[in-house]
């Protein structure tokens, strides 16, 4: 049997939009290697190399780092990775680095989470805390008893602000602003693979399907029914 070309793929998706648990389930099922940006970029923070002590400035702000920088630290990451299947999360997030990236390789999908900024929305806000004890509630998956009051003191819940609704709009703005023209770029090539929805669990059969025509399930159990 000829031996089949290996998957160059990229996912892309807004925070909250379940990027990380797709990623996961596709991890699981098919084997590739996953590189994730976000992580490479904190790995480097940690072990303060000269480009972990130059990011975390720019993270530390919501900034994106520069595209120079990037596009050395994931190119040459995944030069490492040639013999494998892979899937690449987090990057390109401009149309600069979506350009290196070609020139090192040729893609073949761009797996895009299509879920309305609504329902990202209420998922990113969900979150709500008791400051005094550090007690978590989230309103979809555990809420509280009464809205906005800890169930054990009866004090006040309050939001992060990471978690609160103009925040989280702000940072959906901001990324739509980077990715759109991402986006575009893909779609005039034809790679652009769009998957709309609002559940995880909805959206996941068919990323499956489609991933099932490039690659085989190596996961022994619950093939025919993916979770
Ligand atoms: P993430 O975990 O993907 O949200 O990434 C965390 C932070 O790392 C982002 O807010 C950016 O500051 C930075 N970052 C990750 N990927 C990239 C990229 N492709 N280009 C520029 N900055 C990035």
């Amino acid at each position: 049997m000829a031996a089949r070309p290996l998957l160059r793929a990229v996912i892309t998706g807004p925070p909250g939009s379940g990027k990380g648990t797709v990623s996961a389930r596709i991890v699981k099922h098919f084997a590739l290697k996953h590189l994730s940006s976000g992580d490479l970029l904190r790995e480097h923070t940690q072990r303060r190399t000269e480009v972990g002590i130059l990011a975390k400035s720019y993270i530390d702000q919501g900034r994106l780092i520069p595209d120079e920088i990037m596009t050395r630290m994931v190119l040459s990451e995944l030069k490492g990775l040639e013999r494998y299947d892979w899937l690449l999360d987090g990057f390109p997030r401009t149309v600069a680095q979506a350009e290196a990236l070609d020139k090192q390789c040729q893609i073949d999908t761009v797996i895009d989470l299509d879920v309305p900024f609504e329902t990202i929305k209420y998922r990113l806000t969900a979150r709500w805390i008791h400051p005094a004890s550090g007690r978590v509630y989230n309103l979809e998956f555990s809420p509280p008893k009464t809205l906005g009051i800890d169930d054990i003191t009866g004090e006040p819940l309050v939001q992060r602000d990471d978690d609160k609704p103009e925040t989280v709009t702000k940072r959906l703005q901001a990324y739509d602003a980077q990715t759109k023209p991402v986006l575009e770029y893909y779609r005039a090539k034809g790679l652009l693979k769009s998957f709309s929805g609002t559940e995880t669990n909805k959206i996941w059969p068919h990323i499956y399907a489609f991933l099932q025509t490039k690659l085989p399930d190596v996961s022994q159990k619950d093939a025919a029914a993916p979770r």
